[in-house]
């Protein structure tokens, strides 16, 4: 994993801006910064501007965890391609998925509940109901190893088991086999007629898109972990601005 603001980093997506590529970006901890509360999360005023101007020069998608609809909301009209549910919703080939993981969503959030009794106190851990997937919180609670503990054994009853996914203070319960991150960047690539792609994201939802064997997707990791198969990293969600700014410079530098 190396440093995307060096030389090196720079002449590599500087690469993309010759050829036809789609710049994708993951929202929560990459285009808005992590907050106590997922409602809260909004995109600052300059990486919204930036995010615009950059989806006026070239295209742009925003692959997120979120439910499209919330995903929408936050993304304020930007002309960009939006998918939601770590994949699972914006494309159009995903009705049966949909239907199913629906269906999963619901028995599973009855069977957890069912069995919350030792969480109820704890108003710091809720389950975020996604519709096709489901979110469980536990960044606000008073005790999160003991939450988290509980909500892993509860998790590990559930039938058919979910593929968890883990986030930051939340656990990501998506149906196994359900499209993915990964899966949803090649689709819009593909849709689009575009042979390259840069991808942005700061968590393990994320790996579905860094690991993908591709030479022609760049892939970026907010935060250095040296697990993580994304090719470079940025340091902290701060400096979102700088890279959205530089691939807007870029991208226009070569149009001209
Ligand atoms: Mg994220």
């Amino acid at each position: 994993m190396k440093y995307l603001f060096t030389s090196t980093g720079v002449q590599v997506l500087e690469s993309l801006s010759f050829t036809k590529t789609l710049y994708a970006f993951d929202f929560d901890g990459t285009l808005s910064p992590i907050v106590g509360s997922p409602d809260a999360a909004a995109m600052p005023t300059k990486t919204m501007e930036l995010i615009r101007e950059l989806a006026k020069l070239t295209p742009v998608a925003i692959i997120s965890g979120r439910s499209l609809k919330d995903l929408k909301d936050k993304v304020n009209e930007i002309p960009c391609q939006l998918i939601g549910n770590h994949g699972l919703e914006g494309l159009s080939t995903r009705t049966k998925s949909i239907l199913q993981a629906g269906k999963l969503c619901t028995l599973w959030k009855f069977n957890l509940e069912e069995n919350w009794n030792d969480l109820k106190s704890d108003s710091g851990v809720f389950i975020e109901d996604k519709t096709y997937s489901l979110a469980i919180h536990y960044r606000g609670s008073r005790n999160k190893k003991k939450a988290r503990a509980s909500l892993f054994k509860k998790i590990a009853m559930l039938d058919p088991s979910p593929r968890i996914i883990l986030g930051k203070s939340v656990i990501n319960l998506v149906p196994t086999g359900a499209p993915h991150k990964g899966a949803a960047l090649l689709e819009t690539m593909k849709k689009l007629n575009l042979k390259c792609a840069f991808y942005i994201g700061d968590d393990d939802t994320d790996e579905d898109v860094f690991s993908i064997p591709d030479g022609k997707i760049i892939s970026v990791r907010v935060g250095q972990k040296n697990s993580s198969q994304a090719q470079f990293y940025i340091r902290r969600q701060s400096e979102i601005n700088a890279l959205t700014k530089l691939l807007v410079e870029q991208v226009r530098l070569c149009k001209k």
